[in-house]
């Protein structure tokens, strides 16, 4: 399968299978906007709890927040974004269209491929313009320039001005970092790749404020983490890499970043910049605001400004890497193709499918009952409609871990097949042991409470 023909496929599975739909599409849809269906809003909703989890319930030197979109707009003259936070905007005398600058090899002419061959070095282009990328809104009735506000580029603003917040109401002391997800919106001249690049996004954001002299382990240790973090869920190693910005690329605030970067079928692009800021934020905001935000080492005695980590990742990209790099397709022996999703579990919209052979209330009644007990703990989806081919073929274009099937046996065996995705392996299991089976395959436990991993050295065990 040519890349081309794999995104061509993701983009038509997802809208055929209610994972993504174009905004407005009965209006003809808006450009670069879209909207996540049934199976679509479980799956990113799996990618935002697998970061909060990874990034926030697993650490101790973590915690949360969610920030109001709109904020004062002082905060993004101190931020930088009102000065600088522009991409170079062309545009093309011939076919008309609006190009970024530095992006032209991303994109082909959309028009007029006669007069405007799609080779930009062909085009009549007018010199680069800068245009600000923020959009701008007007708070209350009146529409004058005192009232604008913006939406935010970047969910990270609103952390750093509640920095003193988080140090006063938690006692936490850096290092520590706060995480945040939410919506941004960045009015991008070129939009595209699908949800790979939109005007209105979700971003997963990480401050993690510490001393100045061990800022370098920090950024270093996050880089780690969050690189680690796409392979745990699944992402396939030859298609993850790390790449340092060169200088010419890096943002005014930083000083150093690495890109994680996913191969999509358009190229290597970016699914999370992790960003070594300096102090330069929490400087601007004292300067802007004059608060001051400094933190008093108890230990040293001495007032210093906190060191910034920010690791900044794209909801909306990653569930789109995982989406992409789970797509697979295999056919039989008969020539018949099965499309499957190879999600892993803890992504996978839905964890278990219950079927019931027969639409008889006989099997109905406790599929729905089964339906019903495994509902407390995962997403299940019953169906009842199709050969249990069908059903099992539908479930695996959704990338359904587990198939739970009742057939007449079950009245008297009280046991059900469970039907595994990947393998197509079948396995009778009771119906009083499924809950603990099916825990063990889509939870395994990460670590043995046992007495040797607590008291190591009084009981001689490893950690
Ligand atoms: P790019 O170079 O692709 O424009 P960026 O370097 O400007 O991205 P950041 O400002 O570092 O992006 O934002 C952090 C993360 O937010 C990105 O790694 C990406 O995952 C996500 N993101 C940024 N812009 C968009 C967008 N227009 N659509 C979807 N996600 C985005």
């Amino acid at each position: 399968m040519s890349p081309n023909d794999l995104m061509d496929k993701v983009v038509s599975l997802a809208k055929r299978r209610g994972l993504i739909f174009q905004s407005s599409e009965i209006y003809g849809g808006l450009a670069s906007c879209w909207d996540y269906g049934a199976y679509g809003v479980l799956l990113k909703n799996a990618v935002k709890a697998a970061w909060w989890r990874s990034v926030v319930q697993e650490r101790d030197d973590m915690v949360g927040q969610d920030a109001a979109i709109l904020m004062r707009p002082e905060a993004w003259v101190a931020s930088g974004h009102v000065a600088t936070f522009s991409d170079p905007l062309v545009d093309c005398r011939t076919c008309k269209a609006r190009f970024r600058a530095d992006k032209l090899e991303d994109v082909q002419c959309p028009e007029k491929p006669s007069k405007c061959p799609g080779q930009h070095n062909a085009c009549d282009l007018t010199e680069a313009r800068s245009f600000n990328l923020m959009f701008k809104t007007f708070m209350g009735p009146v529409e004058e320039s005192a009232a604008t506000v913006y939406l935010r580029p970047e969910t990270a603003q609103g952390i750093f001005v509640n920095a003193k917040n988080h140090m006063n109401t938690t006692r936490r002391r850096p290092p520590f970092g706060v995480a945040q997800i939410g919506k941004a919106f960045r009015n991008e001249i070129t939009p595209g790749n699908f949800t790979f690049r939109t005007r209105e996004f979700e971003q997963m954001e990480i401050e993690y404020f510490c001393p100045p002299d061990q800022s370098d382990a920090h950024w270093d240790a996050w880089v780690e983490a969050r690189y680690q973090w796409y392979l745990n869920l699944g992402l396939k190693a030859d298609r993850l890499r790390r790449r340092a910005q060169g200088s010419d690329e890096l943002a005014h605030y930083a000083k150093a970043t690495v890109d994680i970067e996913y191969l999509f079928p358009f190229g290597w692009s970016e699914l999370e910049g992790i960003a070594h800021r300096g102090d330069y934020d929490l400087r601007q905001h004292a300067e802007h605001s004059g608060q001051d935000m400094s933190f008093f080492d108890d230990a040293t005695r001495e007032h210093w400004v906190p060191h910034v980590v920010e690791p900044s990742a794209g909801a909306d990209r990653a569930t789109l890497a995982f989406l992409v790099d789970a797509y697979d397709e295999e056919t039989d022996e008969k020539g018949e193709t099965r499309v499957v999703l190879r999600f892993h579990p803890r992504l996978a919209p839905i964890k278990v499918a219950i079927l019931p052979l027969s639409k008889k209330t006989e099997l109905a009644e406790p599929a729905s009952r089964i339906a019903a007990a495994m509902r407390t703990r995962w997403t299940v989806e019953t169906d009842t409609t199709g050969s249990i081919g069908k059903r099992y073929r539908r479930q695996d274009e959704i990338g359904t871990p587990f198939c739970v099937t009742i057939d007449f046996e079950s009245l008297t065996d009280h046991a059900v097949t469970v039907r595994e995705r990947d393998s197509m392996q079948q396995v009778r299991v009771g119906i009083d042991q499924l809950e603990s089976w099916l825990a063990e395959r889509l939870e395994p436990p990460t670590r043995q409470l046992g007495a040797s991993w607590i008291f190591p050295a009084a009981v001689g065990g490893q950690a």
